[in-house]
């Protein structure tokens, strides 16, 4: 019988603790050996311990290997449509926080300073769009968080070193490798001191939050409750050094073009005056924003000299709006033709329709945030009924479109 076979009976053993196969529970076969499951189980505990001590050790970057501000530049072309500006500034500020991770400091070196960004730009003009997709083929660890958490109410609001706990959670609680990331702070305008004297009123949400955020913005140990919210003196703290961590800064800074306007109109005086005043593109005064026109909007001078890297958003014109409806790689368009391609229906819209989206998004400003309830408005009957049908095609033409939307309440779908 099998079982009284000894060693040299061939009987199979495991290749890692020598006890048979009638001593282990179970025997995996290979190609020279065998291994039993307890060691398997050892095995990969040895595995684990390994993985997890490389991972304690922030992973290495390799200049050659990661992508050149050409070719993130490219990649954010596929999802978002112009830009340029802020598409280059993200694509070179990302390149050059590698290299200043990748530097090593010498004594009389030269070293590489962080250059925080701030993105200004009206609301729904692709600020969070290209956080998220730059996040895509980031080689660190990533998150967005919003600053307006920190200003509701003053004494609500959550403290400032909230901000890194999601880049805690992002990078597994790994801190040195959290020390290298990325933070997409979003609405920072949120925090600026409203009106122009801040002595009148207390300011809670205002001034006390942008120090705090100086902190962060400048490079200093800070305490990060692992689980974010108010610090709680239970609560054991996460020390977070962020002298490496880059900080990207949005907001849509409503109203500033009127600050822009009056130090471009103060400022046209004297020699040269004359000239300066025709080339000003009055439609889009975003392009001209600088520095001074984020302390008149009440931004600390500490803050901004922290986001030296200062870049705007166009507003989204109609040509604009147009390409968004269809050519980034995932558009609202390409998402409902697949949505309909999984029920086997061919779905085609009349030239037409998209032109009268495009209308309806600019006549009840609806920005690109709207074209997606425009489209989802249209669409609605449509995807209720077609599941069901045997259709194998089904074409929106222009009449449909103005006949849903007739009925449609176009103040539900402003967003905010
Ligand atoms: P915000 O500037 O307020 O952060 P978002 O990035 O959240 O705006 O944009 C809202 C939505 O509008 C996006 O999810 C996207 O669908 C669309 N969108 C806005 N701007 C663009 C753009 N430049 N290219 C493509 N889609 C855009």
């Amino acid at each position: 019988m099998e079982d009284n076979k000894t060693p040299k009976n061939n009987k199979r053993r495991c290749s890692f603790c020598g006890r048979s196969e009638n001593e282990v529970g179970f025997l995996i076969t290979g190609i020279n050996g065998c291994i039993c499951e307890s060691c398997s189980e050892q095995a990969y505990e040895i595995v684990q311990e390994a993985f997890h001590k490389k991972k304690d050790a922030p992973g290495e970057l390799n200049l050659n290997e990661l992508p050149k501000p050409k070719e993130i530049k490219e990649f954010l072309d596929q999802y978002v449509i112009g830009q340029d500006d802020a598409k280059r500034y993200l694509s070179v500020a990302v390149y050059n926080h590698y290299k200043r991770l990748l530097q090593k400091v010498d004594k009389d070196d030269v070293e590489i300073e962080k250059s925080n960004i701030i993105m200004v730009g009206s609301t729904g003009t692709g600020k969070t769009l290209l956080a998220r997709t730059i996040a895509k083929l980031l080689h660190v660890p990533f998150t967005i968080v919003d600053a307006t958490v920190l200003t509701e109410a003053g004494y609500v609001g959550e403290d400032i070193e909230s901000l890194l706990t999601r880049l805690l959670q992002v990078a597994d609680y790994n801190v040195p490798e959290a020390e290298r990331g990325i933070v997409f702070i979003d609405e920072i305008d949120k925090i600026a001191r409203k009106g122009d004297n801040p002595s009148i009123t207390r300011d809670v949400s205002g001034e006390g939050v942008q120090q705090g955020l100086l902190k962060l913005l400048e490079g200093s140990v800070v305490n990060v409750p692992p689980q974010g919210g108010r610090k709680h003196p239970d609560q054991k703290m996460i020390p977070v050094n962020t002298k490496n961590i880059l900080f990207i800064c949005g907001g849509a800074f409503d109203g500033i073009e009127r600050k822009i306007a009056q130090r471009l109109n103060t400022h046209v005086v004297g020699y040269g005056a004359v000239k300066d005043v025709v080339k000003i593109d009055r439609g889009n005064l975003m392009q001209y924003i600088a520095p001074q026109d984020l302390k008149s909007f009440g931004l600390i001078p500490e803050i901004i000299g922290r986001l030296p890297i200062l870049t705007y958003l166009n507003p989204l014109d109609r040509t604009a709006l147009r390409n968004i409806l269809t050519e980034p790689k995932n558009s609202i368009i390409r998402q409902y033709v697949k949505l309909f391609e999984m029920d086997g229906v061919k779905l085609e819209f009349q030239p037409e329709v998209l032109e009268y989206i495009v209308d309806k998004a600019v006549e009840y400003k609806l920005g690109a945030r709207g074209l997606r309830s425009i489209v989802e408005t249209i669409m609605m009957d449509v995807m209720f009924e077609i599941p069901s049908q045997k259709a194998k095609t089904y074409e929106v033409t222009l009449e449909f479109a103005k006949k849903q939307m007739g009925k449609a309440n176009i103040s539900r779908m402003q967003t905010a």
